[in-house]
């Protein structure tokens, strides 16, 4: 597929748009001003693949802590400080490599003059974020697919006007449909990069699905350079479910386990082997297709496919490599067994 040209900002150095790959990012549920929680979160975000973070700067208190954080972890962190100039200004004096402001909640642009003079100085992008939930009251009435490219456009220009050109937009809203017309609008009108998400989609089972369309869709015609899934479930949940979409696109490396449904056939536990191996390679950008199936009467064939993979039997199961038998090992050791087959390949590949 063929990406939107989109121009290029750097948030250190993770660069968004342009030739680069899409990036990951996510935000964190901790208080800012906890220190170790916030610590703790982004080294479980970095684990599972994350290559961005944003915080919350919602009061001073978290923006001094914010600059803690950035000193203890030396990443470059977003700021999210949604309208607030003196916010913005203090996360830029304590190390944000990225704003995210929102018009919607901005009463006025007045200082956005002094805001883009110090982040062209620094080097820093920002973020026009706009939410259909948030929407300045000037729109009120209007398409909401019309209000979202307005508002966004609307902002960008401001801070065109003032000499920054390292802006990356994102139009954001809860209803799928409409977050994918906005986001179409929006490409044919500008070359900003675009962080692209459905917002507040919910729930892990229904933002899965909500995400893997509202996102998937936009990512198939070209459209992002970000991606954040926004999920009410533990935040690396976001970062796995992100990585999916993209290996399931082609559009990042990784490993892509198969697992069958089970039936009355199967031997082993199919799910609890499936998610371990999830687990295990979530952070391996190594192209590698592992099959866990239950049976031996499909497993095996069905696994021909397969770089790796599990059969499952009655008391022993079967090792695949290559989709041809490798080893016959004991159930009860079968996890083992598997993870050490995985590492040795990895080192193979
Ligand atoms: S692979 Fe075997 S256990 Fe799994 S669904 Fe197919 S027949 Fe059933």
């Amino acid at each position: 597929m063929e990406r939107r040209k989109s121009r290029k900002v750097y948030v250190g150095d993770v660069a968004i748009g342009g030739d680069a790959p899409i990036s990951i990012q996510s935000m964190l549920n901790t208080k800012t001003t906890d220190v170790e929680g916030c610590i703790a979160q982004i080294e479980r975000l970095k684990a599972a693949g994350c290559d961005l973070i944003r915080l919350a700067v919602p009061d001073e208190a978290s923006a001094e802590a914010f600059g803690e954080i950035v000193k203890r972890t030396g990443l470059p962190l977003i700021a999210d400080v949604h309208y607030s100039y003196k916010l913005a200004h203090l996360a830029l004096k304590n190390g944000a490599r990225k704003l995210r402001m929102n018009p919607g909640n901005m009463t006025d642009f007045s200082e956005i003059k002094e805001l883009s003079k110090r982040l062209v100085d620094l080097n820093v992008p920002v973020r026009v974020g706009v939410n259909g939930g948030s929407l300045a009251p000037k729109f009120a009435g209007m398409d909401e697919v019309d209000a979202l490219t307005e508002s966004a456009l609307e902002c960008a220009e401001v801070f065109e006007r003032h000499g920054m050109r390292n802006i990356v937009i994102a139009i954001k809203h809860s209803d799928t449909m409409t977050n994918i017309a906005a986001n179409r609008k929006l490409v044919a009108m500008c070359d900003y990069p675009l962080h692209i998400g459905v917002t507040e989609a919910g729930a892990l089972k229904t933002g899965l699905i909500k995400s893997a369309i509202g996102v998937g869709t936009l990512l198939q015609e070209g459209i992002g350079d970000t991606v954040r899934v926004s999920l009410s479930a533990d935040v690396v949940e976001e970062v796995y479910a992100a990585n999916k979409i993209l290996r399931t696109l082609g559009l990042r490396r990784g490993v892509d386990v198969v697992a069958c449904p089970t039936c009355a056939r199967t031997q082993i536990d199919v799910e609890g082997l499936a998610n371990k191996i999830e687990e295990l390679t979530a952070n391996i950008n190594k192209p590698l297709r592992i099959s866990v199936l239950g049976c031996p009467l499909n497993g095996i064939g069905e696994g021909k496919g397969s770089d790796l993979g599990i059969a499952g039997g009655k008391d022993s199961s079967v090792l695949l490599v290559d989709g041809e038998i490798f080893k016959t090992v004991k159930n009860c050791d079968l996890l083992e067994e598997f993870e050490m087959l995985l590492k040795n390949n990895l080192q193979n590949i």
